[in-house]
């Protein structure tokens, strides 16, 4: 992720009770201090803080101040409530100017980052890049690479094509290597594979095995020469976790099917885990959803809490990721409560937000925690999300979003005014 972006804000944050990401314990009554390159130069205890120096003061009025967050999966580019394979029907201009306001509602909900698994062309990075919108920072896999007739394969049994681009189909070694340059040749920042079947494909069960273990060890081997790109699989069922984490992929995208043998293997190769929560809190109505993505969501809700609740308790690090478009857009912080509910701490569900998304997306030396070195993206929220972690997931509470120092969101009230 080029983590810069256009603009950039000298700003000093008052009166602020500062969680900085790290995991240490909150700073009651602290000072954020940000250069005008949006770099910080100092969060800690006003007692130490350097004295004010003209830039832009935010009264935090004893606010709980944290890390911008992350979401490391969402799909941007989807209009909740409707199936993929609708968007080739879709107006081109329309179908833009929907996914520029999603950006907008994603930022507005404390996401000053994102990761987009599939079906956000890699314009959008740079348009956000370039400051033409206002959004998360991105990065993109733009397309879904799988089998024919796999999770990703968007087409009716004759053969047409309602992806509107989203499906990269590949069906061998050769071919996963080709599909994997293809999708690097439109912008992507990353490689998204499947490794199983999923919900909301109608051909296939989340227990199906979809890309072998040679071929996801070929597209990781692409990615690797080019840049060193991750890899991020889609995998359900058990055994195309541990096909994914054998073949040494970054990262394991839903987890549902992660028994005590994938967490092991995962503690062994490093791999992170976003689970997607809200994809099951969230993310099931029996009125928009054809009836073999609910009766597949319904069969599955009960073993993914059991399983993301061992994988929680194993210590295995967790990103934050919502699969946004199967869940609704702009509440992205709800899943903190998902992961609280599955036995994380509020604090440990926080980190999993920022410090360790970060360090998924490969920007922890930019991003992911508040501390001076790093870029001054910043959330502000009401009420205390110790005591009380949902109070993040409304983002009403979500009053004040920085992002490089400058304000992209502000609710708070206006400065009261000093008498004359
Ligand atoms: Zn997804």
């Amino acid at each position: 992720m080029n983590t810069t972006i256009h603009a950039s804000s000298a700003l000093r944050i008052e009166r602020a009770r500062l969680i900085d990401g790290t995991g240490a314990a909150p700073i009651d009554d602290a000072v954020l201090v940000a250069g005008d390159d949006g770099v910080i130069g100092y969060a800690g205890p006003a007692a130490g803080a350097p004295a004010p120096a003209g830039e832009r003061v935010i009264d935090a009025g004893g606010r709980t101040v944290l890390p911008g967050f992350f979401d490391c999966h969402v799909h941007l580019g989807f209009q909740h409530g409707r199936s993929p394979g609708r968007r080739a029907e879709e107006d081109p201009v329309l179908q833009m100017l929907g996914t520029v306001r999603r950006l907008r509602e994603t930022l507005d909900a404390g996401i000053t980052s994102a990761r987009d698994l599939g079906g956000l062309p890699a314009g959008f990075r740079t348009a956000v890049e370039q400051g033409l919108v206002e959004g998360p920072r991105l990065q993109t896999a733009v397309r879904i690479i799988g089998h024919t007739g796999g999770h990703s394969d968007v087409r009716l049994p004759d053969g047409h094509d309602l992806s509107g681009g989203m499906s990269e189909i590949a069906d061998t070694e050769d071919e996963v290597r080709l599909a994997t340059r293809r999708v690097i040749r439109a912008g992507a920042d990353l490689i998204k594979v499947c490794a199983t079947g999923g919900m909301g494909s109608p051909y296939d069960q989340p227990d199906d095995e979809e890309l072998t273990e040679a071929e996801i060890r070929a597209v990781i081997d692409e990615g690797r020469r080019h840049g060193g790109r991750a890899v991020a699989a889609h995998a359900q069922g058990t055994a195309g976790i541990m096909t994914a984490l054998r073949a040494g992929v970054t990262s394991i995208e839903h987890g549902y099917g992660m028994d005590d043998a994938a967490c092991d293997l995962a503690g062994e190769t490093g791999a992170f885990v976003v689970p997607t929560l809200s994809t099951v809190y969230a993310g099931i109505n029996k009125e928009t959803m054809p009836d073999y993505h609910y009766q597949k969501k319904i069969r599955w809700s009960g073993i993914t809490k059991t399983n993301i609740a061992r994988v929680i308790e194993r210590g295995l690090p967790v990103a934050l990721g919502t699969d946004a478009a199967v869940g609704p857009h702009g509440v992205n912080l709800m899943e903190l409560s998902y992961l609280v509910d599955l036995g994380m701490t509020p604090m440990g569900a926080i980190i999993a937000g920022t410090r360790t998304a970060s360090e998924l997306l490969g920007v922890s030396g930019r991003l992911g925690t508040l501390e001076a070195g790093k870029l001054a993206d910043v959330v502000v929220c009401d009420g205390d999300p110790l005591r009380d972690i949902t109070v993040l997931g409304d983002p009403g509470n979500v009053v004040c979003v920085v992002q490089q120092g400058v304000v992209r969101k502000d609710l708070l009230p206006a400065p009261a005014r000093t008498a004359a």
